[in-house]
């Protein structure tokens, strides 16, 4: 898993330049939901991490997004269990990008628990460049900023 600030400030990139998410904070939250959803449970108390992990599989996140949905008006869910898969599709993405010492994602789980990923960096490489990340936001922002003013 690239960490939670490289995820935010991916999903940011993006929200920014496709500017097609309605609700942009539940992209975010969907950009950091499948870690959130497991290692909230995992990493504090390891052994449940075998019922958590299918929250971590694009079908978890689905029925995770899914289940969210409802906690909004009727007339929002569709928009909002569109904004949370989006981010949590981009979520699932960028992690395929990560090298693993044990399997990696088990992207069609429960129907196979055959591992996949990319493999191209490991977990601390991507660390290095969160200040690159917030500098391009800080840009961002500023530039955006000045055009308001
Ligand atoms: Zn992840």
């Amino acid at each position: 898993m690239p960490d939670l600030i490289t995820h935010l400030s991916i999903s940011y990139l993006f929200n920014k330049s496709l500017k097609a998410i309605r609700y942009s904070t539940l992209f975010y939250v969907g950009a950091v939901l499948p870690d959130i959803a497991t290692r909230a449970v995992s990493i504090p108390y390891h052994p449940a991490e075998f019922a958590v992990y299918p929250l971590h599989t694009p079908l978890g996140v689905v029925l995770l997004c899914l289940l969210l949905s409802f906690f909004f008006a009727e007339a929002e869910r569709k928009q909002v269990f569109i904004s949370l898969i989006a981010g949590s599709s981009l979520h699932l993405f960028l992690d395929l990008f990560q090298k693993h010492l044990q399997p990696g994602y088990t992207l069609l789980f429960p129907f196979s628990w055959q591992p996949f990923e990319f493999g191209l960096f490991w977990p601390e490489t991507i660390i290095s460049m969160v200040p690159l990340w917030l500098v391009i936001i800080f840009v961002i922002e500023f530039r955006l900023w000045l055009k308001r003013i």
